[in-house]
């Protein structure tokens, strides 16, 4: 597992961060590496990051 920050919140203790895993041994899910939570498998984390992404206004410079 790998300790790492993400765009996303713990919904048991705010922490941004989670152990995500490696390694087939460590399966597939995601934990919260404050309280251990279990937050969600790594295929829906794909998909919560695209979410969380996704914002209304664009921060990105426009290429000209
Ligand atoms: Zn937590």
């Amino acid at each position: 597992m790998i300790k790492v920050t993400l765009g996303l919140t713990c919904s048991v203790c705010s922490s941004q961060q989670f152990y995500l895993p490696i390694e087939p041994s460590d399966g597939d899910r995601v934990k919260c590496a404050n309280c251990a939570a279990y937050r969600c498998r790594v295929d829906d984390l794909e998909r919560a990051m695209v979410a969380t992404s996704r914002r209304p206004s664009s921060t990105r410079p426009v290429a000209a």
